[in-house]
């Protein structure tokens, strides 16, 4: 579903991706892990346009997506660019949502910008995701009155209810305090064991491993390993960056 092949992006002199290869299946969940730097978060901001890239490219079903300068391709236009990022649904470490619009609102807005759904309409598929995400009792709640936790899951509700093809987790429980990354990370999974298509950036190793179906090991700007997690660990032993990177986690 998703195809990235030979991704380079520099910020000036520092080159940060150094010739991605990467794909992720239908219905499946892969996480990246890698030290601090490697550029996990510039690589999902590439496939959900918020970076240009310099070289190669990312393809959702065929489609080529993101932007490559100097390409032949125009830039497009602000709607385009909305439906596009609608198609990569992308959770933010920092939340992102709207602190004057209530918890349902902040979900209807993209319905009815983008999806041009009738406002009605935009309300019910916001309290179907809000109840599926557990919030039953916060649809009407401002950001302000919600804790992290809740909050976080308002913008996981916000991203599926837009039916996105991929799910684009950022390192969503990172700002969270310990006691709420949980109840975050349950709504993950549940996801995808549902079958929801996603590429998460993770800190959290034994979720990585639980909940992926593949663990992709990102290292100075390169994938140094992947495999199902079983098997990535498992490599551990014959690849020192990636031992000295999980042995941090023992
Ligand atoms: P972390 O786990 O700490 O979030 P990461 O693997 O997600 O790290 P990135 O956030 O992708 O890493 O950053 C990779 C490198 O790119 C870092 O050295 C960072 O300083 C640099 N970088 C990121 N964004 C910019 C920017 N807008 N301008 C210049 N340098 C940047």
């Amino acid at each position: 579903l998703l195809k990235i092949d030979d991704l380079r992006k520099s910020f000036g002199q520092a080159n940060i991706l150094k010739g991605i290869d990467m794909a992720v299946n239908k219905g499946e969940a892969v996480a990246i892990i890698g030290p601090s730097g490697s550029g996990k978060t510039t690589l999902l901001r590439c496939v959900n346009f918020l970076e240009t890239y310099e070289e190669g490219s990312i393809r959702i079903d065929g489609q080529e997506v993101g932007y490559r300068d100097g390409g032949n391709r125009q830039r497009r236009g602000e709607t385009d660019l909305a439906r596009m990022r609608a198609e990569t649904g992308m959770v933010f470490q920092s939340f992102n949502l709207f602190p004057h619009l209530t918890a349902a609102e902040n979900v209807m807005l993209g319905l009815t910008k983008v999806r041009r759904k009738p406002k009605q309409e935009a309300r019910e598929i916001a309290e179907h995701w809000l109840k599926r995400v557990g919030l039953d009792h916060r649809i009407d709640n401002l950001p302000s009155e919600l804790s992290g936790g809740q909050q976080q899951r308002v913008g996981i509700a916000r991203a599926v209810a837009m039916e996105p093809k991929i799910l684009l987790l950022d390192e969503i429980t990172s700002a969270l305090d310990p006691e709420l990354v949980n109840e975050v990370l349950d709504v993950v999974r549940q996801l995808a064991e549902e079958g929801m298509t996603m590429l998460m950036v993770t800190h959290e190793i034994a979720f990585a491993r639980d909940a992926s179906h593949r663990i992709v090991f990102m290292d100075d700007g390169k994938v140094a390993a992947e495999g199902p997690p079983k098997e990535l660990m498992a490599q551990a032993g014959s690849n020192q960056r990636l031992d000295a990177f999980l042995s941090r986690f023992r």
